[in-house]
């Protein structure tokens, strides 16, 4: 994630200048930097760029109170991965003081003149109502890893999931058990904030309560006030036969809960199968490579092979095969769909290294046969 400007720096004042300081401070710097001064520069007009951009919110005291709450707040904190919730906005929290990192912002890289408007809207982006109704929770979209017979032949697996849920002890609102909800100071109770942009004036959910109009006299000790909390659970999924890398599966309803008895989300899962240390996989079908000597290949062999359910299959290897060839074992495959693939046995031929002198021995008067 880009790091958001910060205008203190950017102007080189202290976070506690008062608006005059802050007032002489962007004169004097636009002036050193000022395009016309620095005709051949191009960095002086990227540097008057962004004291413009700083004062613009510093010399205005409201935008530089709002500007403030955030950082306060720790909008511009990182955020922590896991499993992705896909509605726009649902890593937001009711921020306890202090706190930082659980508001997520997309990203921070073109902020632009508008400043905090295109700061709020990245932040805000997803909520639109702001009060808080019903809603269907989350789809989870999360990766399982999966060992490779259990995705041939089916079977379960667990996996964990962490998600943002509605606390159970506070049911959303973010307030204690008993605890009284008082407007928001901030927002007067309205839950949105204007601010002006370009000549509008432009509504955005309240930073401070969020969007609720409320803020409890005390806050939920389970969630901290955000109203959600960040829970890991286990699940048991279970995998029909015939899964591959990229094989998708949705479970209807395994999602996060809904907030205030709206149905729950659905879980998405994408599997990722381990490598065997035996098989290979082509299709349906299962390549088991077999060494085999040059002896055998030359004068043929049976050979036992076994098959993914442990079963073994005997194969004749007739005389005369060359490495690489392969062999077929009919609906020994993986079953997907009521279709089923193959076993193909591969022959791998192997060279001995290191003879005995009287293998050697033996090898150089059958070469001798050989020549023409
Ligand atoms: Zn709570
Ligand atoms: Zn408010």
């Amino acid at each position: 994630m880009a790091q958001p400007p910060d205008y203190y720096a950017v102007l080189g004042v202290a976070a506690s200048a008062s608006q005059d300081e802050i007032k002489k401070k962007y004169r004097k710097l636009a002036s050193k930097h000022h395009p016309d001064k620095n005709p051949n520069d191009p960095k002086a007009a990227d540097t008057f760029k962004q004291i413009s951009e700083a004062y613009q919110t510093l010399g205005d005291a409201e935008k530089r109170k709002q500007y403030d709450d955030m950082r306060r707040l720790g909008a511009f904190g990182g955020f922590g991965g896991g499993a992705r919730q896909d509605r726009p906005g649902a890593q937001y929290g009711y921020p306890p003081p202090g706190a930082t990192g659980n508001i997520r912002m997309e990203d921070f890289g073109d902020v632009g003149l508008g400043g905090l408007g295109d700061l709020f809207s990245s932040m805000f982006g997803g909520r639109s109502s702001a009060r808080r109704e019903p809603q269907r929770g989350n789809d989870v979209e999360i990766a399982g890893e999966i060992d490779f017979r259990t995705a041939a032949l089916g079977g379960k697996i667990a996996v964990d999931m962490d998600l943002n849920e509605e606390c159970t002890t506070c049911h959303g609102s973010g307030a204690a058990p008993g605890a009284r909800l008082v407007t928001c100071s901030e927002c007067g109770g309205r839950g949105t904030i204007s601010f002006g942009q370009g000549g509008f004036a432009v509504q955005r959910p309240c930073p401070v309560c969020l969007g609720r109009g409320q803020v409890p006299t005390e806050r939920c000790p389970t969630c901290g006030g955000a109203g959600e909390l960040r829970q890991r659970r286990k699940i048991q999924i279970t995998v029909p036969p015939g899964v591959d890398t990229g094989t998708k599966m949705r479970l209807k309803g395994k999602g996060a809960k809904g907030t205030k008895g709206a149905p729950p989300g659905d879980l998405l899962i994408t599997f990722n199968v381990k490598a065997d240390r035996f098989y290979k996989r082509e299709g349906l079908d299962l390549i088991a490579p077999v060494p085999i000597n040059i002896v055998d290949a030359t004068l043929g062999k049976k050979i036992n092979v076994k098959t993914l359910d442990g079963t073994r299959v005997a194969i004749r290897i007739p005389p005369g095969t060359q490495s690489g060839k392969r062999f077929r074992v009919r609906g020994q495959g993986i079953e997907k769909d009521g279709t089923r693939g193959d076993l193909i046995v591969q022959v791998d031929l192997r060279v001995p290294e290191k003879l005995t002198p009287e293998q050697e021995e033996a090898m150089r008067k059958f070469g001798e046969t050989m020549k023409p």
